[in-house]
């Protein structure tokens, strides 16, 4: 275990941010030393790669950080450590004729975020890919296995967000049979407009369109400063929303249940960008309106006094709230 007094929180909205203590957790025998230090400190947040999370200028506690890489395939089972990178499992995978993971290719961050809010994309959601998680109760500090129900998995959303448990490794599923998703919008587009054939691809060419589609609706946080999606879609009544500013036609509706619809927080929000006022230091991603991105040097306040003007907006025009996706320190 590795102990760092007043370290830097990384996040991908290059908020400038520190910590009281950054802790490392290089093995799962660390597991059993931070004890002591959870109770004299009280505070504490686990922290992946900072891609999903609006930390403040200081937090006065502790930060928690796996560091265990380890991966191994055993009896159909895919076992791999939290720190681990997102996006080089999805390649390990595709490399090891492992099914299912190639739709979520370039989501950035680590594997022990990915349940946290189910992460998904392009019609796959991490949920179908996870038989247990092997958490650390940070409240009876015993070592916990989470088996896929127990998560209860929906959109954006686990038992995990905000809970005491710290993931230090997920069995994943790696026997799934083969059974390549193409039915996305932007999926069949790409296959249309470069006439390929749906029936010849395999998982590598469909994780190398949707790499090709990604790069170009998202900003890389590396050059762009962001936290992808800020807002979820929300799932309402149909009969709560207020079309009297704009028609039913201009919105993005999809039926979520029998009684609900998902709507599209980002046509929601091209809607009504021009009303907005300004922010220094926050601003809407010119190619897709559900990113805020920073130029560096904005607060953790700026950012959500941004969004909490976005909406109020909205709300004023459709009577829909939206929900911040990612994840604030406080
Ligand atoms: C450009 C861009 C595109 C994105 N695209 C998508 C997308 O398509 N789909 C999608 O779902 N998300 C997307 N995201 C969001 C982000 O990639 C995911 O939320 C990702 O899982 C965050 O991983 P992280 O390691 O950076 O986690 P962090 O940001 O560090 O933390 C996120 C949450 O996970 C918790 N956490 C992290 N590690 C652990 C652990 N070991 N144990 C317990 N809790 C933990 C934290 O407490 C926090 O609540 C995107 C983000 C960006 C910047």
């Amino acid at each position: 275990m590795k102990i760092e007094e007043n370290a830097l929180i990384d996040n991908s909205l290059r908020i400038q941010s520190r910590c009281k203590y950054l802790v490392r957790i290089q093995n799962i025998e660390d597991l059993n030393k931070i004890h002591d230090l959870i109770k004299s400190n009280k505070k504490y947040f686990i922290q992946g790669e900072g891609t999903n999370i609006i930390p403040p200028t200081f937090y006065d506690g502790l930060i928690l950080k796996s560091e265990l890489k380890h991966i191994n395939l055993k009896k159909n089972i895919l076992s791999v450590g939290s720190a681990y990178n997102w996006t080089d499992l999805v390649k390990f995978c595709i490399k090891n004729d492992i099914n299912g993971f190639e739709n979520l290719i370039d989501i950035p961050g680590s594997v022990g975020a990915s349940p946290i809010q189910n992460i998904g994309a392009y019609g796959a959601d991490v949920s179908s890919l996870i038989e247990s998680i092997d958490c650390f109760c940070l409240k009876t500090f015993k070592q916990v296995n989470l088996k896929n129900k127990d998560c209860k998995f929906s959109y954006r959303d686990s038992i995990l967000k905000n809970s005491h448990y710290l993931i230090y490794n997920i069995n994943f599923k790696s026997n799934l049979e083969e059974n390549i998703s193409s039915d996305y919008a932007s999926i069949q587009k790409y296959i249309h407009d470069n006439s390929l054939n749906i029936d010849n691809l395999n998982k590598q060419d469909i994780s190398a369109i949707i790499s090709k589609v990604r790069a170009k609706a998202l900003p890389n946080p590396d050059y762009i400063f962001n936290a992808g999606s800020f807002f979820k879609n929300p799932i309402i009544h149909k009969n709560q929303i207020n079309f009297e500013y704009f028609g039913e036609e201009q919105l993005i509706i999809w039926d979520y249940s029998d009684t609900l619809v998902k709507v599209g927080a980002a046509r929601l929000i091209e809607l009504i960008q021009d009303q907005l006022s300004l922010s220094k230091n926050v601003s809407i991603y010119k190619n897709h309106s559900l990113v805020l991105i920073t130029n560096g040097k904005a607060t953790q306040q700026e950012v959500l006094n941004f969004a909490s003007h976005i909406n109020d907006m909205v709300f004023r025009t459709f009577n829909i709230s939206l929900e911040i996706e990612p994840n604030i320190i406080n």
